[in-house]
């Protein structure tokens, strides 16, 4: 009866995952204050393992353990009593421990109970001179030992060890690197992180499976992780499919890598999920104390996004990658505030010109945005990253208010432009996007035919049935649309011909070198008209910056152009001069 009990106590115990975890200065407060309570040098956080006492923190002590037997502490472990030995010399059985033949006379104990009953130790205080101690000396024990327990609860109860995998985790890596940067400061190690499989072979996994088979997969990596890194090291679960582990002391870049992939090829050969997953490693070097845990980590994973491309691969932390991917995040944050403040977004607009009359039609609205740190920030770099997230909905919402405002502003002046607003793939997943869009067009009493929409032939084919519908249902409103960045976007003849557009804009990357009749550019641009027009599109050529270009694509029959060469996207008023300006010419200016 006894001994499953003390099983139940052991395995309790082991269940925190403390012994023999380094020391803290969570506890190591609190043992201070013990010691300086009672006016004695040495206290102790003592754990009472199979046969010893383990100090997860200590004060005045040398060694980490004593022998369980005889401890003091072993029996208020076991009885979970406080225990007063006012003089080891007049104690039967004590007199003769460990302790006390290394000259102890005096101890005080109060048990570390689990909230299940279980004595895991005690927190102790010794003194050199027998002494007797006072009830409130003793209280205050008892009440640090259930601090001690409230943290060790705490802890692990906080998310510092993961429900599945029993690994600690990301907040773990956090403290344990902390108590390194006090144990060992200065030191150079490496961080590793190993992403196991890519977010959409998870949800493979989860939707073929079932989510019970992703977590046998996780469990099953961990613990190939924790044995190819052996005992007495760490690794810890920083992402649902992301492990961490730190290096030991004095390893070699060139040596460590190599080492970590003939281990990663090992652990992969076991592995029962490897035919339908991908591990990418990312190492970031670093010296304990000058990086915070966060960026240790983020680092070491941002370089394990870097090795992507290939399985298995491991790719090192780049400071330059690192520096491009901060802006991302920077430019993210800031964008939300950009969208409230009124006076950091602005449209501009640019030109599109028939060519056959040089008559300006209608113009594309293009989002600008000043920073108010940064300045002009493209958006050819913050849409992509915009798109990304829940801000694409807002962002497209705000673009198409400011276009349909100006359009109105542009009626009352007498000037009617079609304006081609651009919107994300993001956008197609909007199930009130076409009422939004109505509403918008309504509430100024403009008519749908002065709205065209933009969508790159990229963003339809992400989602092809998904667009489709949503384009299907657009044209219906009598809205037109654009096929943006033509002949980049893999989209095929099939499905290009149940498209509801009526415009596709051949990319700009085509036109850059469309100087001589029968170059390659000039064959592939020729067919994507002739294409174009056989399904019955009107066709319109980006990125137009030369008169050799504008004549070539005139002679190639296509309808439209936008480019440097006629016009550089304006601000609203200068494009409204520009364009009354012009109105009267029947020819560009310099075309
Ligand atoms: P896009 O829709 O293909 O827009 C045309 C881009 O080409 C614009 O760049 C324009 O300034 C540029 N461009 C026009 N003519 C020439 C030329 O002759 N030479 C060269 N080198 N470039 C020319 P911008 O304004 O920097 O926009 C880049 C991309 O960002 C756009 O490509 C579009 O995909 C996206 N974008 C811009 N505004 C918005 C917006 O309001 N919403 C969304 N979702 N995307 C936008
Ligand atoms: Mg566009
Ligand atoms: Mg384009």
């Amino acid at each position: 009866m006894r001994d499953h009990h003390e099983e139940a106590r052991l395995d309790a115990l082991y269940q925190l995952k403390l012994l023999d975890t380094p020391a803290s200065e969570g506890f190591d407060r609190i043992t201070r204050m013990a010691s300086q309570i009672f006016g004695l040098p040495v206290a102790a956080v003592s754990l009472t393992d199979r046969d010893r006492q383990w100090f997860k923190s200590r004060v005045g002590v040398e060694h980490r353990s004593i022998p369980r037997d005889k401890a003091p502490c072993a029996q208020v472990a076991e009885s979970t009593q406080p225990l007063v030995i006012e003089d080891f010399q007049a104690d039967a059985c004590y007199a003769d421990s460990v302790l006390g033949r290394a000259g102890t006379r005096f101890y005080a104990g109060a048990p570390l109970v689990t909230s299940d009953g279980y004595g895991l130790g005690s927190l102790c205080v010794l003194g050199t001179e027998p002494r007797k101690a006072t009830e409130a000396e003793l209280a205050a024990l008892v009440d640090l030992a259930a601090m001690v327990m409230a943290q060790i609860e705490l802890q692990h109860a906080f998310g510092r060890i993961d429900p599945v995998t029993g690994m600690p985790t990301r907040n773990q890596f956090r403290d344990d690197l902390m108590d390194l940067e006090r144990d060992h400061p200065g030191e150079h190690r490496f961080a590793v992180v190993v992403d196991m499989a890519r977010e959409d072979q998870i949800s493979r996994i989860t939707r073929a499976l079932g989510v019970a088979r992703v977590d046998d997969f996780i469990r099953e990596a961990s613990q190939a992780l924790r044995v190819a890194l052996g005992p007495g090291r760490v690794a810890y679960q920083v992402g649902s499919a992301q492990f961490a582990f730190i290096s030991p002391p004095g390893v070699e870049e060139l040596a460590y890598v190599s080492l970590l992939r003939s281990s990663f090829e090992t652990m992969h050969a076991t592995s029962s999920v490897r035919f339908v997953t991908n591990v990418a490693i990312g190492v970031r070097s670093f010296v304990i104390g000058s990086v915070s845990a966060d960026d240790v980590l983020r680092g070491a994973a941002s370089a394990a996004q870097d090795a992507r491309n290939a399985d298995g691969a491991i790719a090192l932390h780049s400071p330059a990658n690192d520096i491009a991917h901060r802006r991302q995040y920077g430019l993210l944050q800031d964008f939300g505030a950009a969208l409230e403040a009124g006076d950091q977004l602005r449209l501009v607009y640019q030109p599109r010109i028939e060519l056959a009359t040089g008559r300006c039609l209608g113009a594309e609205a293009l989002l600008r945005w000043r920073h108010p740190r940064l300045g002009e920030v493209s958006p050819a770099e913050f849409i992509p990253i915009i798109e990304e997230t829940s801000l694409a909905r807002a962002t497209t919402q705000w673009v198409i208010d400011a276009a349909m405002d100006q359009m109105a502003a542009w009626n009352l002046a007498g000037i009617a432009p079609v304006l081609s607003v651009n919107i994300s793939a993001a956008n197609l997943g909007e199930a009130d996007l076409i009422d939004r869009i109505q509403l918008a067009l309504s509430k100024r009493d403009l008519r749908p035919e002065r709205l065209e929409i933009e969508l790159t032939e990229s963003a339809i084919m992400d989602q092809p049935d998904q667009a489709l519908a949503m384009l299907r249902e657009l044209a219906e409103a009598g809205i037109c649309l654009a096929i943006d960045d033509f002949g980049t976007g893999h989209s095929s003849l099939a499905y290009l011909q149940r498209l509801p557009a009526r415009i596709v804009k051949i990319d700009q990357a085509f036109m850059r070198n469309l100087t001589e009749a029968a170059g390659p550019d000039f064959v592939l641009v020729e067919t994507m008209i002739g294409l174009a027009h056989k399904l019955g599109y009107r066709v319109v050529a980006e990125g137009i910056e030369t008169a050799e270009a504008a004549a070539i694509l005139t002679q190639l029959g296509c309808e439209e152009a936008q480019g440097f060469w006629f016009a550089r996207p304006m601000e609203a008023t200068l494009f409204a001069t520009w364009l009354v300006e012009r109105e009267p010419e029947a020819e560009p200016e310099r075309g």
